[in-house]
């Protein structure tokens, strides 16, 4: 294998560029018509779907959803976002657009592709922005406040249609022609497009190839040759029949959140801006008083030597909370970079044995030696390590107390739950201070206290470790501008004080800060960064690091976070319960791809994640089998 093509990297497009229109190289066809493209997509694809017309008829909470073969240069994509704009509900709606992509566009390609298009680019210049690096997998990208959705699954589409859980109220069959590329368009392609579908859903191609017309028909498309545009004579359209199990758009109902830490104010705003009523709990007096109410914390995931399920899971959730964080840039998010640190022998052969066997963009992390180190983190390093240019840290408190400012958002602070029933279809929140609240779903994300609030016994699989935070003041740390990590992590000075930690104290519940946490993790940071302390802790003068903060992380037996409906000791689920919590100290990573997912479900939308990972996340492990731990 040669390097390019270790994971998790996926092969790029080769383009040739012909009068600025882009050609395929492997496929020796065009990207797009060289009369004009964008009328060629708006009669194809648009019209020949009944868009824009039927976006209209999407209710309240509802989405419309396209799914198209090959994403190309996204111009298809960005004409229905551009019709979405024009002729969308007033009522919260979502457009989920899904599209597949064997060879990759390069972000320059990308933005010189789109510059045919000076309509679209406002548009364009967002999906330039926030494009993903190029890795195989599940991408989801945001725009207008999540009015639109992309789901971009950069391999092969026989994979993505396997991978992908959602189904399509139009599809737009825009693979290069069957002639030069018939692995588009194998009969197992038409199969899952039917699986994909739902009574009523319509396609357009450009093609009008018999084998394909036929295929389509057999799986239960009604399909049509119609007049092609411009010099080309025919195209195909097709409709499924709406027969008499036409389904009733679901309805959402409410939802309340238990725990307004970082977990729970990320899901409750993703639901709020989908159109859900949500009721966010917590026993304190605001939101992100917990494990999320640190200072700063840094988003930061130690991605495996092998690119498994479990690597892929983190580094689809750190590349989705650097999108995600991009709006709050100004107020608590600072993307200043982060290295992690080689800092022992151990590291660092675990540091060399990653590159050897991955090959990540440099969008997302690169080796640097000793002398790049110091001058990205702007101190004195003993050694390189990796360096991460889109991570960061957060203000997480301040986050959480913006995220919930939205009129869909209910709060019921200082509000302690003690008993979840279900009755008559509702579950009821009964709390020690008489309030009682009644949704129609809700989701325990109560961090380590939520095993208690599960309405069955059992005994469950998780762990609290109890982490100290300690506070640098400025005077006593050679501060660094970006965040170094290694067993320790230490983050640049912000309002006088640079926060480091955390210890990882097992079976230790005390609340309290205490002056061994502190030195503990003075000792570590001194380990990893000898020269960082300007004033040592326990001089006369004051100290580095009296001041701390305590949290409680709530981990699985395996590390891995939960994120899904509820499951009983049998393994049945639990109607209208949905756990989101074991997010250990990697919440503020994870959080926002797990609350992104989580709403998918909970609004019954297209999913953002694969299948495999999906598996990661399920809440079946929890359960400790009777007598014992279970598999
Ligand atoms: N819809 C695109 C646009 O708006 O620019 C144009 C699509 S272009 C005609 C066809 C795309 O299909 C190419 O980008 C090509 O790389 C992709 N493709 C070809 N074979 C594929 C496969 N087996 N799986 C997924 N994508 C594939």
């Amino acid at each position: 294998m040669t390097s390019d093509l270790l994971p998790p990297a996926i092969e790029p497009a080769e383009l040739i560029w012909r009068d600025g229109v882009p050609e395929s190289a492997t496929f020796g066809d065009v990207y797009f018509s060289r009369d004009n493209g964008l009328e060629e997509t708006r009669y194809v694809f648009l019209a020949h779907n009944g868009l824009p017309d039927r976006f209209n008829t999407v209710p309240e909470g509802g989405c419309f959803v396209i799914a198209e073969s090959g994403f190309g240069t996204g111009l298809n994509f960005l004409a229905a976002w551009h019709a979405w704009r024009e002729t969308e509900p007033d009522h919260p709606a979502t457009l989920h657009f899904i599209s597949v992509e064997r060879f990759p566009l390069t972000r320059d390609d990308l933005c010189t592709a789109l510059e045919s298009w000076p309509e679209l680019s406002p548009l364009a210049s967002q999906l330039v922005e926030h494009y993903p690096p190029l890795t195989r997998g599940v991408h989801r990208l945001l725009f207008d406040s999540g009015r639109v959705r992309l789901t971009l699954y950069f391999g092969d589409i026989l994979d993505a249609w396997q991978a992908l859980d959602f189904r399509a109220d139009a599809w737009f069959l825009d693979g290069f022609a069957p002639s030069t590329n018939p692995e588009m368009w194998l009969d197992q392609a038409m199969t899952d497009i039917r699986a994909h579908s739902k009574p009523g859903t319509t396609l357009a191609t450009f093609t009008s190839v018999g084998r394909i017309r036929r295929a389509l028909a057999s799986t239960g498309f009604q399909m049509e040759k119609v007049r092609g545009y411009g010099r080309k004579r025919d195209m195909l359209v097709g409709r499924l029949p709406t027969g008499e199990d036409a389904e009733e758009p679901a309805t959402l109902g409410s939802v309340a959140i238990i725990g307004a830490g970082i977990a729970g104010c990320l899901l409750a705003r993703n639901l709020a801006e989908r159109g859900v009523n949500v009721t966010l709990v917590d026993s304190s007096p605001g939101a992100g008083s917990g494990a999320s109410g640190n200072r700063q914390g840094a988003t930061y995931v130690k991605l495996g030597v092998e690119f498994n399920d479990q690597t892929e899971l983190a580094l689809s959730a750190l590349m989705f909370s650097q999108r995600c964080y991009g709006p709050y840039r100004e107020s608590c998010w600072h993307p200043t970079g982060l290295l992690q640190l080689a800092w022992n022998e151990q590291e660092q052969d675990r540091q060399q044995r990653f590159l050897a066997r991955n090959k990540y963009p440099t969008e997302i992390l690169y080796p640097v030696d000793r002398e790049r180190a110091s001058q990205l983190t702007g101190v004195p390093t003993q050694t390189g390590g990796l360096w991460f240019p889109g991570s960061g840290w957060l203000e997480p408190s301040k986050l959480c107390t913006q995220l919930i400012q939205h009129p869909g958002i209910q709060t019921a602070f200082n509000v302690n739950v003690t008993k979840l029933d279900f009755s008559a279809g509702k579950w009821h929140l009964s709390s020690s201070t008489g309030t009682d609240i009644v949704a129609e779903r809700v989701v325990v994300c109560a961090g380590h206290l939520s095993p208690d609030l599960l309405p069955f016994p059992g005994s469950f699989r998780f762990k609290s470790i109890r982490g100290q935070v300690s506070h640098l003041e400025e005077s006593s740390v050679q501060a660094p501008k970006a965040v170094i990590c290694g067993p320790r992590y230490l983050n640049p000075v912000h309002e006088g004080v640079a926060v480091t930690g955390a210890t990882f104290d097992l079976r230790d519940d005390n609340p309290e800060p205490t002056q061994a946490s502190n030195e503990q993790n003075l000792s570590e940071l001194q380990t990893m960064l000898p020269d960082i302390l300007t004033r040592q802790p326990g001089a006369s003068a004051p100290t580095g690091a009296t001041q701390g903060r305590v949290g409680f992380r709530c981990t699985t037996h395996d590390y891995q976070p939960v994120a899904d409906q509820l499951c009983d000791g049998e393994g049945n689920s639990v109607a209208g319960m949905y756990l989101f919590t074991g997010l250990g100290s990697k919440g503020l990573s994870y959080a926002p791809l797990l609350a992104e997912y989580l709403a998918d479900r909970l609004s019954d939308q297209p999913q953002c994640l694969s299948a495999q990972l999906k598996r990661r996340l399920e809440s079946r492990r929890i359960h400790r089998a009777q007598g014992g731990e279970s598999s």
